[in-house]
């Protein structure tokens, strides 16, 4: 057994032994292999250095009390993988192979999957980068896919423990731009204004919609909700939001085993006082309540400073229930490895 501390574990880079990687070249995916070496040599022109030709997922993996492991919707990553893909006109990998290189990553790291009742999990980071001798601002002449891993506790200090989020005056992505993709560059933009959260002692940085600036769009790494003071759960809708697969699959429970009203819709900033509770969703965020957000000079407290609403608790429950396996998902939401 590898000696890791998974109670204390946070979301950090630990080597894993192995990682899945597939080259394309000229037309076609190669078959893809196991490997220990954790680094990649590529050609000094690849358009993933220069023009950010390049994209990722992140899914996990849950050891269930029976000792066995699941995925949580890893075809959804795959069907996004395909759509960043798309829009930074790089190949798309098919479904099979997708799923096929995490089942393998999985299985070959399988003493790096938490325990159940740790509370962590097995985070796996799949991307897709050009590379090949290239100058022009053009698409790459090969490409690389990789999916390597390792395990993970909470994304924000305290997990389930309310934190403080910042209004940014910075933008993530432009109204029309590549918001909607998990693109490389969309995660260069955030870091300085998620520098400038962390040292006024923020988890993270809030983005408003572009054109306007005055809604709110999501969190630097995750989606926002809400939930009103008459039980609907409201997440924005916005072409520059990254497509929460977590958000999608809370509004689904919130409706059709809460029976709440789920709306995607707009999130004005001067309207949050009809909220009793919000948070920010994600694979890596799970549920982090926001306690506090600051807007300007403001700050806007939702449910309490210290304590999680009681929808926020309940759908957390839910979602992690069925991730775990304690709570039987609807159809096709859990793969078995
Ligand atoms: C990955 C990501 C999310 C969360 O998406 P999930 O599919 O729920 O993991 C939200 N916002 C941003 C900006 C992201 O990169």
């Amino acid at each position: 057994m590898v000696n890791i501390k998974w109670e204390e574990l946070g979301f950090n880079y630990i080597k894993t032994p192995f990682r899945y990687i597939s080259h394309w070249k000229d037309g076609q995916w190669e078959e893809g292999t196991l490997t220990e070496d954790n680094t990649i040599t590529i050609s000094e022109g690849s358009t993933s250095l220069h023009y950010g030709q390049e994209c990722f997922e992140g899914l996990k993996a849950y050891r269930r009390k029976d000792g066995k492991i699941n995925l949580f919707r890893p075809d959804e990553n795959s069907k996004r993988l395909n759509k960043s893909a798309e829009r930074l006109q790089m190949p798309e990998i098919p479904e099979e192979m997708f799923i096929d290189a995490v089942k393998q990553v999985v299985r070959a790291n399988q003493e790096y999957v938490p325990p159940y009742g740790t509370g962590a999990t097995l985070y796996l980071r799949p991307y897709l980068i050009g590379v090949g001798d290239n100058i022009g601002v053009t698409p790459a002449p090969e490409y690389l896919f990789s999916v390597f891993c390792m395990p993970v506790g909470p994304y924000f200090k305290g997990g389930m423990t309310p934190s403080n989020f910042v209004v940014s005056e910075y933008d993530r992505a432009a109204p029309f731009g590549t918001g909607a993709a998990k693109a490389g560059g969309n995660y260069a933009a955030s870091l300085l204004p998620g520098q400038i959260a962390h040292e006024r002692n923020f988890s993270d940085c809030i983005y408003l919609d572009p054109a306007t600036h005055t809604k709110i769009e999501e969190v630097g790494s995750a989606n926002f909700f809400g939930i009103t003071h008459d039980n609907q759960f409201i997440t924005p809708k916005s072409p520059s939001i990254l497509p929460s697969i977590t958000k999608y699959s809370l509004l689904y429970l919130a409706k059709e085993r809460f029976g709440m009203e789920a709306i995607e819709g707009d999130v004005y900033l001067k309207e949050l006082d009809k909220f009793a509770e919000a948070g920010a969703c994600g694979t890596a965020a799970v549920i982090t309540p926001i306690a506090g957000m600051q807007i300007g000079e403001d700050f806007h407290v939702f449910y309490s400073e210290t304590e999680t609403g009681p929808v926020t608790k309940k759908l957390y429950d839910e979602l992690v229930g069925i991730q775990f396996g304690d709570v039987k998902g609807p159809e096709g939401w859990v793969f078995e490895v």
